[in-house]
């Protein structure tokens, strides 16, 4: 599953290759891959044709690209999903596969996008949990994609008090589970709640209701810095993510302890513990986060 930094590299990646090209033909493989605002399948692609693409977004886990005529399209990468670019550069954001640097489409493709100039975007998705939706860009503040999703935490406006409040609102949760509720902040998982608390120093396990504002803070630009951090160093290979060059993550050779139980802790030396933590694997170090 792409957590913010991985979808917010495709979004760079895509921005500065599609943006101007219009599109000429949209070839559905795959009815519930393309589905419009109902979440119904969506096959009139011909009133599609020559619109132009003005915009690529990113909010939470979503990407989104603007189309004229009001329109919007709507991804979610989900599990297994993965953006293929063929043009005058190649790109390959998502899942990556044994196939994915070889022939498009493969049996995996479920949408083709064909531009003006002749490139090609494929979406591929082995297991088909992912989606694109085509919505009315006027309907879209409404849309129940986005009408629960909390903050945007690499936006200026997001700040430590706002963290607080909302956290404040999940009090006997555990602080881990409760950074990665996406109404408290958006686009956190696993990885990056991991290397929050790392970073914040705090024990993962300890009660949203035991913070002190002073903690609420450091968590404040521990989440901050690692979604930063994701983002600079490409994103993460153990969530199976490459970058819109192809090029693998590094974020986990530099994370410093998602995914590295029993090995020393970075800072101090400790051995990393591995705990579940509502379920999810957990990771941190004894000595640094009390
Ligand atoms: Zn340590």
């Amino acid at each position: 599953m792409p957590e913010l930094p991985e979808v917010e590299i495709i979004k760079i990646g895509l921005e500065k290759r599609i943006v101007g090209l219009k599109l000429t033909k949209i070839q559905i493989n795959s009815p519930k891959s393309f589905q419009n605002e109902k979440g119904q399948p969506f096959d009139y692609t011909q009133d599609l044709q020559g619109r132009k693409v003005l915009k690529v977004w990113r909010r939470a886990k979503i990407l989104g690209i603007d189309i004229t005529g009001n329109l919007t399209l709507l991804f979610h990468l989900k599990m297994s999903g993965q953006l293929v670019f063929n043009g005058n550069s190649k790109f390959i954001g998502g899942h990556p596969t044994e196939d994915m640097t070889g022939d498009m489409p493969n049996k995996h493709t479920r949408v083709i996008f064909s531009f003006s100039d002749g490139s090609h975007l494929y979406f591929n998705d082995q297991r088909k949990f992912g989606w694109i939706k085509i919505v009315n860009r006027k309907s879209l503040i409404v849309n129940r994609l986005f009408e629960k999703l909390g903050p945007e935490p690499l936006e200026k406006s997001f700040t430590w008090q706002i963290l607080k409040s909302n956290l404040l609102n999940h009090k006997s949760q555990s602080v881990k589970a409760a950074i990665m509720d996406q109404s408290v902040v958006s686009g956190i998982g696993n990885i990056y709640a991991n290397e929050a608390c790392f970073d914040t120093g705090i024990n993962p396990a300890t009660l949203v209701s035991q913070l002190s504002d002073e903690q609420f803070k450091k968590l404040y630009y521990g989440i901050v810095k690692s979604l930063k951090d994701g983002i600079k160093f490409g994103g993460s290979t153990r969530a199976n993510f490459v970058d819109s060059e192809g090029q693998k993550g590094y974020y986990l050779d530099y994370a410093y302890c998602y995914g590295r139980n029993r090995q020393k802790c970075k800072m101090c030396g400790t051995q990393i513990k591995k705990i579940s933590l509502g379920g999810r694997g957990t990771y941190f170090c004894p000595n640094c986060q009390r």
